[in-house]
């Protein structure tokens, strides 16, 4: 169980900003951008790495979720959408999640 199960299971508040029967997107509690939301499969992933093939039209959905969030989320002047994977990757939360991040301008490469 992640922080992320329990905001999915509304046991503690986020942000939310969408919501469908596959995923769910809320407010980083630590942004680093004006905006920053994570977009999340309900359905528990641990990491993109564990992802399988039966997942392509979910992480297909998410994709196109994301750039429907970034769209309604007003960012015409482009955004990046992050999944970090594993330790080196920078990973904290052990749930896929889909980084939107956007209103000022991004540096690369990341650090
Ligand atoms: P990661 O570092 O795993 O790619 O991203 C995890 C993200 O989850 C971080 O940006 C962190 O700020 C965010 N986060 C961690 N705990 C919470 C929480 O309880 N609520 C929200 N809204 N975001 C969280």
């Amino acid at each position: 169980m992640t922080i992320f199960d329990k905001i999915i299971n509304r046991e503690i508040p986020a942000d939310i900003v969408y919501e469908d029967e596959l995923s769910l997107a809320f407010r980083d509690i630590n942004p680093q951008a004006p905006v920053h939301i994570l977009l999340i499969p309900k359905q528990k992933i641990l990491s993109l790495d564990h992802l399988k093939s039966e997942d392509q039209d979910l992480l297909g959905h998410l994709l196109l979720t994301a750039k429907r969030i970034a769209n309604e989320e007003g960012l015409d002047n482009g955004y990046r959408i992050a999944i970090n994977c594993g330790n080196d990757g920078g990973q904290s939360v052990d749930h896929l999640h889909i980084h939107i991040l956007g209103g000022r301008s991004m540096t690369w490469p990341p650090g």
